[in-house]
Formats: C-alpha cells, structure tokens, sequence
C-alpha cells in the first residue's frame, strides 16, 4: 500500500489546501504546519447552542476544530472545490472518536441538500464524509433525509429566522424506529438545521441522535460566518 501511495505522489501529486507546499497522498490535504493553526473544538460539547427557549433534538454533538479562517477554507476547499482529500483525515478522526466514546450507533446519515445543488456542486459533501466513515468504522449508511421545502437561503437570515426557516425543511425517507443515529454535516452554525434533522428523526422514533461535524461556530458569533 505505502509503495502504491508513493506511486499515486508521483503521478498525481497532492498540495497542502493552505499553502500549496507538496504533500503526501495519504495525509488529510494540509501540511504538518498548517494543520497546527487548526484550533481543537472540545470534543464533547453537549450543545446549547440554540439558546434556552427552543428545544435541543439531538443528545450530543462532536466537532472537530473549532471555525476560524483555516477551518473555514479547509471545509471550502471541501464543499466547494471538489478537495475530497480533506475527507480522509476528517473522516477517520470522527470514526476515532465513535470507538473511543464506545458511542453505539447503528446507522449513519447526512443532512441532505438540495437538487439545485447537489447539480452546481456534483456531491453532497456531507454524504460523502459521512460514507467515508461508515467505510472506516463499518456502521452502515442510510438516506433517511430528503428535502421537502427549500426555504429560503440560511445564509441570509438571522439567528431566530434561521430555526424557523429550517422548520418543516425535511421528511423522512427510511425506517429509523428505535435506532441510534449519527448525523454527519460539514459545518454548524447556529444549530437550526442540524436540530431540525433530528427532531424529524426523534418524531420517527430514532431513540438516540449523536452529531459529527468537520467545524462548529462557536455561539453566538455566527452572524459573521
Ligand atoms: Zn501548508
């Protein structure tokens, strides 16, 4: 395998996602260096994220690091620029986690996105994370989101309009009764969407919701993402 790595290095070359310095196949898409400017999120934050007044669906959520501009162009380079590289690491990181918390989960599943991007885009990147983990930790992948309402686009409302404007967003597609789920995303913001996801799941009878993100905001700075 490292011999077929070192093969891959030299036909296709892989760049650090930062600083464009070579790196090798097998590493996450940043260098050693860059990956040191990469902050930690603390990796069990029971959320509260979503404030006191609205209820929290899901039971626990795990981010990686914490967003700041290096995560923030990490997770571009990922959603928007067709760097799946960056999944491996991540990937990997997030099934760690799954087996060091003896969290058992018997399915995996990712927030879904709409048709008009999936198009512009070519991947749903939180499905392609979320596969990737399930390829690691060996807990299966199920669909169990489809979008029913596009609403309007989150980026451009505020804290309140985002829980509001999630409501209703998805239906459930698969059988999730009595399963303990983990939901894969890229990035939570304020929370709304990942929140909304699980409530659709937890009416459905999913009895356990556990998040896994690549990057979390920390609260109540959103509005600057
Ligand atoms: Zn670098």
């Amino acid at each position: 395998m490292k011999i077929f790595n070192c093969l891959l290095d030299v036909i296709s070359p892989s760049f650090c996602s930062f600083c464009g310095c070579m790196i090798q196949y097998e590493s996450s898409g940043v260098c050693m260096n860059c990956s040191d400017k990469l902050i930690p999120y603390e990796m069990c934050a029971e959320s509260s994220v979503a404030g006191d007044f609205k209820r929290i669906y899901y039971d626990r959520i795990y981010s990686l690091w914490k967003y700041n501009r290096y995560s923030r162009m990490l997770v571009s380079e990922f959603k928007n620029k067709n760097n799946l590289s960056i999944s491996e690491n991540s990937s990997s990181a997030i099934a760690r986690i799954i087996k060091n918390e003896c969290l058992a989960i018997d399915a995996l599943t990712s927030i879904p996105i709409s048709r008009s991007k999936l198009r512009k885009r070519g991947y749903n990147q939180a499905e392609h994370l979320a596969k990737k983990i399930s390829k690691n930790c060996g807990i299966p992948y199920l669909e169990t989101l489809k979008i029913s309402n596009i609403g309007s686009e989150q980026k451009l409302l505020d804290y309140n309009g985002r829980f509001l404007n999630t409501l209703g967003k998805f239906v459930l597609t698969e059988n999730v009764c009595g399963k303990a789920i983990g939901l894969i995303d890229d990035v939570v913001t304020t929370g709304a969407t990942i929140n909304e996801a699980a409530r659709i799941m937890k009416n459905g009878g999913a009895v356990n919701i556990s998040v896994f993100t690549m990057a979390k905001v920390e609260p109540f700075v959103y509005e600057s993402v």
